[in-house]
């Protein structure tokens, strides 16, 4: 019997366990995989927490079906009828900018009507399509933008953006590790505008309708029970191989295999060893193996969050919610990143007659905020709902949710030092890199690299075991 070891019990530990089963059965390679957490429970990021008739996330709300892994994997675990997909109106989304919420337009016909961008930012937009393709080398997202879009796309469109998917500053994020797909586009075909309408083009001869977006697209789906429910689910299917509350404090090598330390029980031995820990976590145990892997992971930043799940009676809002909710651009200076309005995004969010707000703090722009005591916190969002939303009433309900380190960062030429890592890893048989701080922080980014690990470690057993 071979065994595989994986460190840490969110997403990407729990679906890469998951897959390594799965790659072992099917190579007849018998592995018994071992998952250790150091919490007290799985999942990590993703925790839902049901109260009051509330489903509040901790972290993620959802995931986008424009990338097929975790559907894949929701499909694979036989449990497609908990999935819940968001409300057509969750497709609206708003920015406040100019002291009023703007619907973000979804096709270049609503674009032109919008008001968002001046006539001047538009036509600047617009420049695009006739603008040289860059150099394949990476740039920060800020100069990206500010090439081919202009100032006002960047201040009005993509920070706000890159606050909701990162908590990130435009100004040291890497285009190429945070918006690959983007900048694939100017490189296949000279500009972004030219490569929406060439994709469009061969959409339509492919007989699909509807606009072509270089931005993230499709729906949001999650679960009954909310996101928290996926990891709840996959840590069940672990059986006896899970164990929480087990903090892996070293990694030794044993002749051809790698010894555990943990901080309870007997040390353990694996011939395979899957890191899903954040980076800085990794940093330490990789440090006697690898010390320039170590410096590398080590130095990849994580921004700090603080959540909060807001009930109010739905008579509280004038307007109904109809949509996913609104970022806000630094140029605002306003004190909280945006907020969703979750019970309008998925049913059964909140009780009848009241909605679920989720709001987001902290990040890269205020870091500071996260570190307000739970009252002085409470009064700022207030504040901030009300300047932003009209909302001046009391929530009937809050919690708040703190994360030190909450998104890893990925800064300009992330993608290079993450090669040199897997380099280096590559000369350490049986140790394997996940996590979200390498490959992209999304949860179907997760997914997607659990669905590269499981054959990829279930290879290396088959040849370790000759
Ligand atoms: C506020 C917030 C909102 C988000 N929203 C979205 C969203 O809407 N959609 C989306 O796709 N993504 C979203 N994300 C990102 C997504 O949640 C994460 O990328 C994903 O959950 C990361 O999973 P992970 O397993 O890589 O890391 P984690 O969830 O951080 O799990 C790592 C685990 O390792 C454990 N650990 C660390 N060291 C050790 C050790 N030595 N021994 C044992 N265990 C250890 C930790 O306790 C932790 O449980 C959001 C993230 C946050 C913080």
């Amino acid at each position: 019997m071979t065994r595989v070891a994986v460190i840490g019990g969110g997403l990407s530990g729990l679906s890469a366990a998951r897959a390594v089963r799965e790659c072992a059965a099917q190579k007849g390679v018998d592995a018994q995989v071992l998952l250790f957490e150091k919490e007290g429970y799985a999942g990590g990021k993703i925790r839902s927490a049901r109260s009051g008739g509330f489903i509040c996330e901790y972290g993620p709300n959802g995931f986008l079906d424009n990338k097929p892994s975790t559907m894949a994997l929701v499909n694979k675990m036989g449990v497609t009828e908990r999935l819940v997909k968001s409300n057509d109106d969750a497709k609206k989304r708003y920015v406040f900018t100019g002291g009023r919420m703007h619907r973000l337009p979804e096709d270049p016909m609503s674009f032109l009507s919008s008001e968002i961008l001046s006539i001047r930012g538009k036509a600047r937009l617009a420049a695009d399509y006739f603008l040289p393709q860059g150099t394949d080398c990476d740039e920060t997202v800020a100069q990206f933008v500010r090439r081919r879009l202009g100032d006002e796309a960047l201040d009005k469109l993509i920070d706000p953006m890159s606050a909701g998917i990162y908590a990130g500053d435009p100004s040291v994020m890497s285009i190429k590790s945070c918006f690959p797909k983007v900048k694939a586009i100017e490189m296949q075909f000279g500009g972004l505008l030219r490569g929406m309408v060439a994709m469009q083009q061969m959409a339509k001869a492919k007989g699909q309708s509807g606009p072509q977006s270089a931005g993230p697209g499709g729906n949001l789906w999650s679960m009954e029970g909310g996101t928290g429910e996926l990891c709840e689910r996959l840590a069940l299917e672990c059986g006896d191989g899970l164990f929480l509350g087990v903090n892996v404090t070293s990694l030794e090598r044993m002749g051809a295999q790698w010894k555990l330390s943990l901080s309870h029980g007997e040390p353990v031995l694996a011939d395979a060893v899957i890191f899903a820990i954040p980076s800085y976590d990794a940093a330490t145990l990789i440090r006697p193996h690898s010390e320039e892997s170590a410096r590398i992971m080590s130095n990849i930043p994580y921004v700090p969050m603080v959540v909060l799940g807001l009930g109010y009676e739905k008579a509280t809002f004038g307007n109904p919610l109809d949509g996913f909710g609104f970022l806000i651009p630094t140029k605002e200076r306003r004190k909280i990143l945006g907020a969703l309005w979750s019970s309008s995004i998925f049913k059964n969010r909140a009780p009848d007659g009241k909605v679920l707000l989720t709001v987001m703090t902290g990040g890269a722009r205020n870091p500071e905020v996260t570190l307000l005591g739970d009252d002085e916190l409470m009064a700022l969002v207030r504040q901030e709902l009300a300047a932003t939303m009209g909302v001046r009433s009391e929530p009937v309900f809050a919690k708040i949710f703190r994360w030190q380190k909450a998104i890893p960062q990925y800064l300009l030429n992330h993608g290079d030092r993450v090669a040199t890592v897997e380099a280096l890893f590559a000369a350490l048989p049986g140790l394997f890199l996940g996590g979200n701080a390498y490959y992209g922080i999304g949860i179907n980014d997760c997914t997607a690299r659990a669905e590269v690990l499981g054959p990829k470690v279930a290879d290396y057993l088959c040849g370790a075991k000759g």
